[in-house]
């Protein structure tokens, strides 16, 4: 059945080693291997697990650590939970996930009491807020981080594991030696107001892995968390290749339904397309127009790139993709492939509607 995503799992295996070979051999960071653009899929958590230089394996959500912890944990792995746990999510946090970001006592103060109803020990990662604006507590704010700190070490049941910091997500701050050392340095004034060995400073995701070719990581970061980098091979700081790694270990297929010559321009007032968008439209004559049975409810069409060079796609609504063939031979019935970006392997690793395969 099409479409259908597929999933390379060697090509995956050897873009973890390279970007093992980047974060843990130069840079001297543990790697943890966030899963949640592929939905947490077994056979690659499985893939992942095994993998000698992997030690976390995150997730921002529950249900994905869930279904898996039997196999990180049988691998001597821990399971994280990325996104900040919800008040309604609290026993199967305490329960499948061994380490989970927070910023919120009240959250802590729950996750503690649930930790002590099940006789587990849960460790938390205390987010700082250095300028991204999303989770974490704002590093301006000191006297917080310190309190919240010293609150956590105090419960019985959560141990205050170290400190975590996220960028280029919401507010696409890039991580630099300068900002990082913000982080570095809060973490020693905990370290010595608290009086406790802070054991991961966590020092960002996919767009922070090229400051270790820099020399730009500071010394003291000491965890990377990488999703997108071994996935497609991205450094998503300044969107270059990894060295080593492929952008092809995931694709998608999908194939032609109708293919016929018609006007790239279409006939008829202009209004809004399916997404309330107004459509522009480039003139290019009479053209052999495919369509292919996939649509933005399967991926994100401005990050679908056909590996034959000769199409160009011109648009998608919510179950059909156009591509221009005019160079190309294809036929009805034809199988197209396509190299993704971020968006799109998110949809269709979530759609229902698109097979997953591997090899
Ligand atoms: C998604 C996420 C990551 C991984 O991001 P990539 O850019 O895919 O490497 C890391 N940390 C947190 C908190 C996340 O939510």
């Amino acid at each position: 059945m099409y479409p259908r995503l597929v999933m390379d799992i060697e090509k995956l295996r050897s873009n973890i080693d390279a970007v093992a070979e980047i974060a843990s051999g130069r840079g001297g960071c543990s790697l943890m291997i966030v899963t949640k653009a592929l939905c947490a899929d077994e056979k690659i958590v499985g893939m992942i697990a095994a993998h000698p230089a992997v030690s976390y394996i995150a997730d921002s959500r529950i249900q994905n650590i869930k279904k898996n912890s039997d196999i990180i944990r049988a691998e001597g792995k821990e399971s994280v939970l990325l996104r900040l746990p919800m008040a309604s999510e609290i026993e199967d946090v305490v329960k499948y996930a061994d380490i989970s970001f927070n910023s919120e006592l009240a959250t802590v103060e729950m996750l503690d009491e649930e930790a002590g109803r099940q006789g587990r020990t849960h460790k938390v990662v205390l987010m700082v807020d250095v300028g991204d604006l999303r989770e974490g507590i704002f590093f301006k704010n000191e006297e917080e981080i310190l309190e919240t700190a010293r609150r956590i070490n105090d419960m019985k049941n959560v141990e205050l594991f170290g400190l975590g910091v996220n960028l280029t997500c919401y507010g696409a701050i890039i991580p630099k030696y300068d900002n990082l050392s913000t982080l570095c340095g809060i973490a020693e004034k905990i370290e010595a107001a608290v009086g406790v060995k802070l054991s991961m400073i966590s020092g960002g995701n996919s767009s922070s892995i090229y400051l270790v070719d820099k020399g730009e990581l500071p010394e003291r970061i000491n965890n990377l968390r990488l999703g997108e980098a071994f996935l497609l091979g991205n450094d998503t700081a300044y969107g270059t290749r990894l060295p080593r790694t492929e952008d092809d270990a995931i694709t998608v297929e999908a194939q032609i339904i109708e293919l016929k010559e018609k006007p790239s321009l279409p006939i008829g007032e202009v209004g809004v397309d399916a997404f309330g968008q107004k459509p522009y439209y480039e003139d290019r004559g009479v053209i052999k127009r495919a369509i292919l049975a996939i649509g933005q409810q399967d991926m994100d069409r401005d990050s679908m790139y056909p590996v034959d060079d000769r199409i160009d796609v011109l648009g998608a609504s919510s179950d059909h993709m156009l591509l221009d063939v005019t160079k190309a031979d294809y036929k009805v019935g034809d199988i197209v492939t396509f190299k993704l970006g971020y968006g799109s392997v998110l949809k269709a690793a979530t759609s229902p509607y698109v097979e997953k395969a591997y090899k």
